[in-house]
């Protein structure tokens, strides 16, 4: 699996047409489709830059212009595709999306750091964690599919402003 340069916890994704564009590269190589919807969906939750809920995304789909009449159904397929393909995650605690800082990997399992004051969240980059929990489940015989790993705080801007 191809590593990514992106270490640093900070790296949020700013420019989210240029996002939109990663994708649609991303997309193009692994033979997918990103559909008008999809594009729609990637950009809203991009934009946002912080975790966006379901709710608030189908309320801007909504609100949008021309090609934004969809109805809930079609956003949800939405979600599972740019989810199942690894360009988003949901956070479970939260129950809200954000986009992925690495396009360009499939879909992955990584620990998550929600902020509770301003509800940044960031990727902890660590394959370790992951690989650990998986290593010492398959050691009790246990057929690990996905993991949910959310830690909850105080990022580092709203610890030292409290
Ligand atoms: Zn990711
Ligand atoms: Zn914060």
């Amino acid at each position: 699996m191809a590593s990514h340069a992106c270490i640093d916890p900070k790296h949020h994704v700013h420019d989210a047409p240029g996002f939109v564009h990663a994708v649609e590269r991303a997309c193009h190589e692994r033979g997918l489709r990103l559909t008008p919807i999809r594009a729609r969906v990637l950009g809203l939750i991009a934009d946002g830059g912080k975790p966006l809920k379901a709710y608030d995304l189908l309320e801007q789909v909504r609100s949008g212009e021309g090609a934004g009449a969809a109805a809930p159904p079609t956003v949800y397929r939405a979600l599972d595709f740019l989810l199942a393909n690894g360009f988003i995650h949901k956070l479970e605690s939260v129950n809200a999306f954000v986009a992925c800082h690495h396009p360009n990997t499939a879909q992955h399992s990584v620990p998550f750091l929600i902020c509770d004051r301003c509800h940044n969240a960031v990727e902890l980059e660590d394959k370790h964690v992951v690989a650990q929990l998986d290593e010492r489940a398959r050691a009790l015989g246990f057929m690990p599919q996905a993991q949910t790993l959310e830690v909850h705080g105080l990022c580092a801007d709203c610890a030292r402003a409290a």
